[in-house]
């Protein structure tokens, strides 16, 4: 007699549960939704696990969060036996650890790949989403998890005469196999992390090297470097409580902060601390070192300076160290890059620093870049222009909510989100990393963790409890938006020109997209729906009794 496996979902589509994305939050979503025996499939566009880290191939790629903690914590053997090379992971590295994890948990059979959703639908009476993919297979399932990303959505772009161009247009977001830029031409449009890094492995093998700036980012070095086994071994030792401390702190990371504020730092003191965070290699150290750097115009003034006085020593030209410096946005309200060496290749006779803001790009021709003042011929250009983040992902797919009312409405003056997980009006839908949680202001795979476990005790009590549907109340969403707006309105973070707010896409509403509360004080407000019978939702049973329904609410 053949046993029918009841997780087995090779053909079903009819599910309870449908996971979109396929990364590090669909893939550990999965893994735990097989373990409350939810039916379940996840949705892929790409054709294998490791979402951006899939797509991002780009020559230099490297995380700028170190590996001993850009990694699953969720399964003390995985963080036991998975032995990272270097500080900081590569992008090959990287999507090898998640194929790792897909096998090592056997997720591919409950993934579709190929398979991009283009709509989604619930449908009240049935209490089930149907979520259409781009091939026209329908899927049913009473629950939708979003696990699609935060900088996933490229942002869309195109440049004047790109048609006529008879080079090469590259896209870091999808980088083609095969590509070999030794001895070319090329140039870089884009100076944030991606094109920092681009341009940092390329400037030694190419002819010449063209940056195109537009706004001058504040970069670091990474001083990367091959692990050292004992430094790993104390790692190991110690994972459970690391990573528990990571929780608690604002940014899922532990660094050292002074726990003062900068003007209570005598001139001399100051410097020594920000030398040692440029000796130490991790960024984001700049954003913690003093507690007012975020908070206030003199104290956020100290570590621009300081970085700004590091471009000088690093960069030979003063002419071009002065275009490299930042100005017009205050430190940190544009996300810190990690390099490995930037600001030095422009001490290379074949390295041009061409400053948009100086000379506006016009466009393309037929053999080069275009601006309004000189023509530079090239054979690739490289476009490292950035992502819609945070909500791009969420409104490339058309998700129609109760009363046909479609998300991207619900959002059109702002992403609106109940603790950055649920929306008003969706019910049974959740989001992982979603707007107005931490996301982007933290190391991403602690954020992924603290709402797969959320999640996880959710549907585990829905099961528990027969609930067919769970909806963000939307007095509770008003609420999480007001403290969120809050929240930025008190930091310089408003004041910023990047993704961070949408600025970077032309017409997207402005908001802070992510909470700046940080990831401790967020898990707190999380723990409180949980342990308080989750107050901000409605949960509902729906008992059928003949002909009628008769709804019953917990609460
Ligand atoms: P980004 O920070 O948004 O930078 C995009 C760059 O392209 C900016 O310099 C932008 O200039 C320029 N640009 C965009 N449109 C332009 C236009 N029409 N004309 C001229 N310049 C234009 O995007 P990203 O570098 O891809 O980084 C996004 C985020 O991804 C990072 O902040 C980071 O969180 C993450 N990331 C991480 C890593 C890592 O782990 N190491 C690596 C890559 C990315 P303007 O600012 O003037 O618009």
């Amino acid at each position: 007699m053949t046993t029918i496996d009841p997780l087995d979902t090779r053909e079903d589509l009819d599910l309870d549960l449908i996971i979109i994305g396929a990364g590090f939050a669909g893939m550990m979503a999965l893994h735990h939704a097989r373990g409350l025996g939810l039916r379940t499939v996840v949705l892929e566009a790409g054709d294998d696990v490791g979402g951006t880290w899939y797509w991002n191939r780009y020559p230099g790629l490297t995380c700028d969060i170190e590996s001993y903690f850009y990694s699953y914590s969720f399964d003390e053997q995985l963080q036991q036996e998975w032995e990272w090379r270097d500080r900081y992971a590569t992008q090959e590295e990287i999507l090898s650890y998640a194929r790792h994890v897909a096998d090592r948990f056997a997720l591919r059979s409950g993934i579709r790949f190929g398979t991009r959703v283009v709509s989604q639908a619930y449908d009240e009476t049935a209490l089930r989403w149907s979520v259409i993919d781009e091939h026209g297979v329908v899927r049913t399932a009473r629950f939708v998890i979003m696990a699609t990303g935060v900088l996933s959505a490229p942002k869309e772009m195109r440049l004047e005469g790109e048609a006529t161009f008879g080079g090469q247009v590259l896209r870091t977001t999808h980088w083609p196999d095969g590509v070999d830029l030794t001895g070319k031409k090329v140039a870089v449009l884009g100076t944030g992390s991606t094109g920092i890094q681009v341009s940092t492995e390329i400037a030694d093998k190419v002819e010449h090297l063209y940056v195109l700036q537009r706004t001058p980012s504040f970069s670091v070095p990474n001083h990367n470097r091959p692990l050292d086994p004992a430094q790993t071994a104390e790692v190991k030792a110690n994972y459970p409580a690391l990573r528990a401390h990571c929780r608690t702190t604002l940014d899922g990371l532990i660094l050292p902060g002074t726990g003062r504020n900068t003007a209570d730092v005598p001139v001399e003191e100051q410097l020594a601390i920000l030398e040692d965070a440029w000796a130490d290699g991790r960024g984001f150290r700049f954003d913690v070192t003093f507690e007012d750097t975020l908070l206030d115009d003199g104290a956020n003034r100290v570590v621009a300076d300081f970085l700004a006085s590091k471009i000088r020593q690093l960069v030979d030209d003063p002419e071009t160290a002065r275009r490299l410096t930042p100005s017009g946005y205050p430190f940190g309200t544009r996300r810190i890059c990690m390099d490995a060496g930037y600001y030095a290749i422009f001490n290379r006779p074949t390295t041009t620093l061409v400053d948009l803001r100086e000379t506006p790009l016009v466009g393309l021709t037929a053999t080069g870049v275009q601006t309004t003042t000189e023509h530079l011929e090239v054979d690739a250009v490289v476009l490292a222009t950035g992502y819609d983040a945070v909500t791009g992902a969420l409104s490339r797919i058309e998700i129609v909510g109760r009363d046909g009312r479609r998300l991207s409405d619900h959002w059109a003056e702002g992403a609106r989100t109940m603790k950055g997980i649920a929306v008003a009006g969706f019910p049974n839908l959740f989001l992982i990393t979603g707007p107005l949680s931490p996301s982007v202001f933290t190391n991403v795979i602690a954020s992924i963790e603290q709402h797969v476990e959320w999640l996880t005790t959710l549907l585990e009590h829905a099961k528990a409890e027969q609930l067919d549907e769970i909806e963000a109340l939307p007095e509770a969403e008003e609420a999480w938006v007001r403290h969120s707006d809050e929240l930025a309105a008190s930091t310089l973070h408003t004041r910023g020109t990047s993704w961070f707010s949408g600025a970077n896409v032309e017409g997207k509403p402005r908001r802070i997209l992510a909470y700046v509360g940080g990831l401790g004080a967020y898990g707190e407000h999380l723990a409180a729906e949980t342990t308080q019978d989750y107050p901000g939702f409605a949960l509902r049973r729906v008992q059928t009794v003949g002909a009628a329904h008769s709804d019953t609410e917990e609460n």
